[in-house]
């Protein structure tokens, strides 16, 4: 019946947001909290807030995820949240005996104007417990920014409280932003191989992607240790995935502008250590600049291993050209996910119509014009999206392929499109957070999934198929 349902399409201007191209800002600071080493994360607000974020980011992860609440009733929101915020540390201290309680707000506990960081201060000075966990608060009103925005704001929240100054070491910091569990892993690899003592915050390869257990673990293993942390202002440079990162909403509507510098801004700043700050390293151009920022600081060349791999990839560009130049695509998702893509699939033919994304930064076109310098003024590029705008667009505009994250499902379905699914969230295929995008091999996996879906889709809709390429 859905299949022969007719397209409809909305003649209305609509001025609500059906359907957002983002998620919530608590949920992406609660993923950046998992990578710290110990920590359990308090969404402080209502049940319903970290029951929807609990139940994303487990379809995503295939892990148990433990989020604590600090359970807003209607008391809490007339009269304020202290006694829920100080109840919830206490629970969480109990239960899980955390090396870190990280609390992030939410709409709610925002609108009606709780200090956190007031509570949690209050709560250090009369506790009569012994050994006291670390704390890190982040500020995180979902209607000043996405998930992107929440994520990084817990980053820099965890660097500013634990940072420390210090003699320059040699060791390098690596802020790779919101990439999967999969992208971390290489990553450290290839640091490793560099020969790098390095960072990564956060880091939740292990936490978010376990190996089984024989019993459950309250806090599963892995992430950066508070002790990594401190040590991130004697670093030698840091590295930072992305060039819009959180200069969302919180920019400008905040009135405090350190709320929207990021990690590695802030270390900058405050230790004077250098950042490097690039798009994410998808694709060969800039996998070429990540590569060229480590071979400048540590004096060394890309080890053979990379070599190799970058010569396969531009091969394998060669080999699959004839079955993607010139097909056009959708790209959707955060920000800096988008320009990332996009630069990748103008880099190997693919014209890109559509760059879309729920961000509010309002500089996704200029990013991508700096990175597509040939085509980029033709990319259509929109902030501030939702799916149902998406869909609309492309009744009209025809595209052959959509790139993003599992959201668009639906769409691709009602069109008969294919969809290449990358970023987050994945919620409708199994291994969403292994997908690599990162580095040579990440590119390698997802231009072999691009070019597989094109003839996928011939074969299905040729009346004889062919078996051979
Ligand atoms: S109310 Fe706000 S914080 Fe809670 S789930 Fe919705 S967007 Fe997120």
């Amino acid at each position: 019946m859905f299949e022969n349902a007719p397209i409809i399409k909305s003649t209305k201007e609509f001025t609500a947001t059906r359907n957002a191209c983002k998620l919530c800002a608590p949920l992406g600071a609660s993923v950046a909290f998992k990578g710290i080493r110990g920590c359990v994360p308090i969404i402080h607000g209502s049940q319903g807030c970290s029951t929807y974020i609990r139940r994303y980011l487990i379809s995503h992860f295939k892990e148990p995820v433990d989020i604590a609440s600090s359970n807003f009733t209607e008391e809490a929101t007339i009269f304020g949240g202290a006694a829920n915020c100080h109840a919830a540390i206490t629970n969480v201290i109990g239960q899980y005996k955390p090396e870190v309680v990280a609390m992030t707000t939410t709409c709610l506990s925002e609108t009606i104007g709780d200090d956190v960081k007031m509570y949690i201060h209050d709560f250090q000075k009369d506790s009569q417990l012994k050994d006291l966990p670390r704390f890190v608060t982040a500020s995180t009103p979902s209607y000043q920014g996405s998930h992107m925005d929440g994520f990084h704001e817990a980053v820099s929240s965890a660097v500013k409280a634990f940072a420390k100054g210090g003699d320059k070491g040699t060791h390098i910091n690596i802020f790779p932003g919101f990439v999967s569990t999969e992208d971390l892993r290489q990553l450290k690899y290839l640091l490793s191989d560099f020969g790098f003592q390095f960072v990564m915050l956060p880091d939740y390869s292990e936490t978010l992607d376990n190996p089984i257990w024989e019993s459950y673990k309250r806090i599963p293993e892995g992430g950066t240790p508070v002790s990594a942390i401190e040590t991130c202002g004697s670093a030698a440079a840091s590295i930072e995935f992305g060039t819009i990162l959180n200069y969302g909403a919180l920019s400008g509507r905040v009135k405090n502008s350190r709320l929207s510098s990021t990690g590695a801004n802030y270390l900058e700043n405050e230790f004077g250590v250098k950042n490097y700050r690039m798009p994410l390293p998808i694709g060969v151009k800039n996998t070429d600049r990540f590569v060229k920022a480590l071979e400048e600081i540590s004096g060394k060349e890309m080890p053979l291993r990379y070599m190799t791999e970058r010569g396969r990839l531009i091969d394998s560009y060669a080999d699959g050209h004839k079955y993607i130049f010139g097909k056009k695509a959708v790209v959707y998702g955060e920000e800096d996910f988008v320009v990332a893509m996009t630069t990748f699939l103008d880099e190997i033919g693919i014209e890109v119509i559509l760059a879309a994304t729920g961000g509010e930064s309002g500089r996704l076109a200029d990013e991508i014009k700096a990175n597509c310098p040939e085509r980029g003024e033709q990319i259509l590029a929109k902030n501030m999206f939702d799916y149902e705008k998406i869909r609309e667009w492309c009744i009209d505009n025809k595209p052959d392929l959509f790139v993003g994250n599992s959201k668009a499902y639906y769409i691709a379905r009602e069109l008969d499109v294919p969809i290449v699914r990358c970023g987050f969230p994945i919620h409708d295929r199994i291994g969403g957070q292994r997908i690599k995008h990162l580095g040579y091999a990440g590119t390698q996996d997802l231009f072999d999934q691009v070019v597989n879906a094109m003839i996928q889709y011939k074969q299905d809709h040729s009346p004889v198929g062919y078996k051979y390429m």
